[in-house]
């Protein structure tokens, strides 16, 4: 163990910079010069209250020490909280009414990696202000989203709450997120976004959450902090910081990304919370000896509200009069406090918020669940379908329904299922049976049962084999549990958990026709289950609706759309394996004659079992070859690259044209290719339309050597296709 020479120099401290100009205006600066130097510490003080609530509760509240809360009471509840808030403390400053509404409130989306697979800007905008709605009837005034961290490694559980590998995909999913929620909707039907965990979290080492992230200055530049600034663009209101440390301090402590990135370089000058009590975690993490110090560190790195750790309420009042806290920071964090309450309006009607009526008509409404509905159809990608299994044929009479998330409700929902309760959920098998009515006889069989530690056997199989042989189509419904992916959800296989994959081979030994639909909140290896299946659906954790949407799909009411988010691994030791990658200097291996990965394994192919932006369709497109209308442009210019795309089959659909480019020489190695643009066409059958892209510099700048943004002239492909591989390509030169 470090002897530690005195327990001041081996800490981390900040020096606080005050970059950042704290907003505030005089209602603001009125409250603050009420307040108490208690009462300010109190303001930064954001708990949650365990279990029932009483009067230990409210006296706390009496007391100003809870400046915000989290917690989902509802309107009623809220509402008599915020009465002794304002009525019975001191000061009466009203309470900021915080929760977790990542996909939903009451009525569920499909989480979020699903909605990024619809790369429908609009519809994911939309889904956020349905959240948004119903949490602010409900008497919310602060979601902790959008989560916006970067991940390439589907081991990771919270994979499924962000929008998949892509910065550039992501950063505008992170936009339209943050309008969705602080936008939106009118007035009060809105509330303030948090963008999370600055940053890095997703590089969490092997998938383990919470892990270290070790990430080069490059990699978090080119890589994890675009969403962010999209969604400081976006003017969210909010940050969280992440749990994790990034190059050896922990972010709370991370004076370079807090106060030189964060504030500086990304301009955000709103409030910036902890995660988790994670003030803890700089004595845990060793940066920090105590939980003094802890405080001090926090507070001077512009930490303004600590979440759970209740440690600026219970230490800053002592430190600020013992000199080691300057009194002018909890006044600036005071001020961001004070200006999100003013921005939800709380300063001005405190009780406006909170109208019971309105949560009765909100929650569950049918338009939202409408909304949840279409949002699901859009997120739901076919991987495979041969010989036209989907959608389902009229000749068929018998279907056997088997697979053990055939009638879960609870994990559609996924992981942060909001307030929504598992039986308003529609199961995948009544999704079926109100779609198809009397026209198809469903059996059903769970097949297997999944359990924590795998240990349960193959005794549900055989009924399952049964039902298949009796019928004219299986439909397998696989997947994982809901608690398997999301927070603390890291998995060391990638295969579907349990014996599902014996399962299925069981059943394929039938030789009858299988459509395999995949409930999950990641990318699993699918080689074996696209292997033993006709068709397969990627469903996602699909929300209140999801079995209506997997009918519906499988009917062919709908014609899906979705495309991947994220790469699919063709073999788990692959991970991490994602479209955009570099090349190294080695001239190619032996065997691999495509001019894709440069590094390879000798066991298994080096491509991924489904790429980025892949999806299929019912009907097919055509693309022609990619048309310039010109081979140079200058820095101020543009140059336009399009394409006809024609449905040439017998339904209408709507496909993703998207856009990569490659920057063929540059002074730091760039990705073989980038997403840069997309479009979505709808085409009726036989239809062409031109997709039309403008290209200007912006599109072409990268991250130099000295990790600005960098515009160098020289040759350049286009690539223009249905997803990150099957490509036409053209070149043009920036002059
Ligand atoms: C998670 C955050 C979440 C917070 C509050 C944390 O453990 O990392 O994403 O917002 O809990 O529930």
């Amino acid at each position: 163990a470090g002897t530690l020479i005195s327990a001041c120099s081996a800490t981390q401290k900040p020096a606080n910079k005050a970059q950042a100009s704290v907003p505030t205006n005089a209602q603001i600066e009125a409250i603050l010069s009420n307040l108490t130097l208690e009462e300010k510490a109190g303001q930064l003080n954001l708990i949650n209250f365990e279990g029932e609530l009483g009067e230990e509760h409210y006296e706390m509240i009496r007391q100003g020490k809870v400046g915000s809360l989290l917690k989902s009471n509802g309107a009623a509840q809220n509402l008599k909280l915020q009465k002794i808030a304002v009525e019975q403390s001191r000061a009466g400053v009203p309470i900021l009414f915080q929760e977790d509404v990542i996909h939903g409130y009451k009525t569920i989306a499909p989480i979020p990696l699903a909605e990024a697979a619809s790369w429908d800007l609009p519809a994911i905008q939309h889904s956020a202000a349905v959240a948004a709605r119903e949490a602010s009837a409900a008497g919310i005034q602060l979601t902790y989203a959008p989560m916006v961290d970067m991940s390439r490694d589907p081991r990771w559980g919270r994979i499924i709450e962000a929008a998949g590998e892509d910065p550039y995909l992501a950063s505008l999913v992170a936009a339209a997120r943050v309008k969705g929620f602080q936008e939106s909707g009118e007035g009060n039907q809105n509330i303030l976004a948090t963008v999370k965990h600055f940053a890095g979290y997703g590089a969490a080492l092997a998938g383990r959450d919470y892990n270290i992230q070790d990430l080069s200055e490059r990699e978090l530049r080119e890589v994890h902090l675009p969403p962010f600034k999209a969604a400081v663009d976006a003017d969210v209101a909010a940050v969280m910081i992440a749990y994790t440390a990034h190059d050896g301090v922990p972010l709370t402590a991370n004076e370079y990304m807090v106060q030189d990135v964060l504030q500086g370089e990304l301009g955000f000058n709103g409030l910036i919370m902890t995660d988790w009590a994670t003030i803890y975690n700089l004595e845990r993490a060793g940066v920090s000896a105590n939980e003094e110090d802890a405080t001090i560190t926090a507070i001077n790195n512009n930490i303004h509200m600590d979440m759970a750790a209740k440690k600026y309420v219970e230490l800053l009042p002592k430190l600020v009069r013992e000199g080691k806290v300057d009194e002018q920071l909890v006044d600036d964090a005071v001020r961001q406090v004070l200006m999100l309450k003013y921005k939800a309006g709380l300063l001005d009607d405190p009780y406006g918020r909170f109208d019971v009526e309105l949560e009765k008509k909100e929650l569950l409404s049918a338009e939202n669940v409408e909304a949840t509905k279409q949002m699901a159809l859009k997120s739901m990608v076919l991987l495979k379908n041969s010989d036209n299994t989907l959608p389902i044929a009229d000749s068929v009479k018998k279907v056997a329904v088997i697979g053990p998330f055939a009638k879960a409700q609870k994990d559609l929902m996924g992981w942060w299922p909001g307030l929504g309760d598992e039986n308003d959920v529609v199961s995948i098998m009544a999704g079926l049976e109100q779609e198809f009515g009397d026209s198809i006889e469903f059996t059903y069989a769970q097949g297997v049962e999944i359990d924590r530690f795998n240990k349960a056997g193959a005794d549900l199989i055989p009924e399952a084999v049964k039902n298949a042989e009796a019928a004219d189509l299986v439909i397998m419904v696989l997947g994982e549990q809901e608690w398997m992916s999301g927070e603390g959800g890291g998995t060391a296989s990638l295969h579907l958990p349990g014996l599902q994959e014996q399962l299925l081979a069981a059943v394929a030994e039938t030789g009858k026709p299988i459509a395999t639909v995949i409930v999950s909140g990641r990318p699993y290896v699918l080689t074996d289950v696209a292997n033993h299946s006709d068709a397969v659906l990627q469903a996602w954790m699909p929300g209140t609706t999801g079995g209506n949407a997997v009918a519906e799909i499988l009917s062919g009411k709908f014609n899906p759309q979705g495309k991947l988010p994220v790469t699919f691994p063709y073999h788990q030791g692959q991970v991490p394996i994602f479209y955009s990658y570099k090349k190294t200097s080695h001239p190619f291996m032996e065997g691999v004659t495509e001019d894709r990965y440069s590094t390879t394994y000798r066991d298994v192919q080096h491509e991924p079992l489904y790429p980025f932006g892949f999806g299929l369709s019912y009907t097919e497109y055509s693309y022609s070859d990619i048309k310039l209308n010109s081979a140079s442009m200058a820095l101020d210019g543009s140059i336009v690259a399009s394409v006809d795309v024609t449905n040439t089959g017998d339904v209408a659909g709507r496909e993703v044209v998207q856009l990569y480019i490659h920057d063929k020489v540059a002074s730091v190695t760039q990705p073989v290719k980038l997403l840069k643009d997309f479009t979505l066409l709808e085409l009726a059958p036989g239809e062409t339309k031109t997709a039309e892209f403008t290209i200007t510099a912006d599109k072409l700048s990268f991250i130099g050597i000295d990790y600005q943004p960098t515009i160098e002239s020289g040759d350049f492909d286009v690539f223009i296709g249905p997803d990150s591989v099957q490509l036409k390509q053209a070149e043009f030169t920036l002059n």
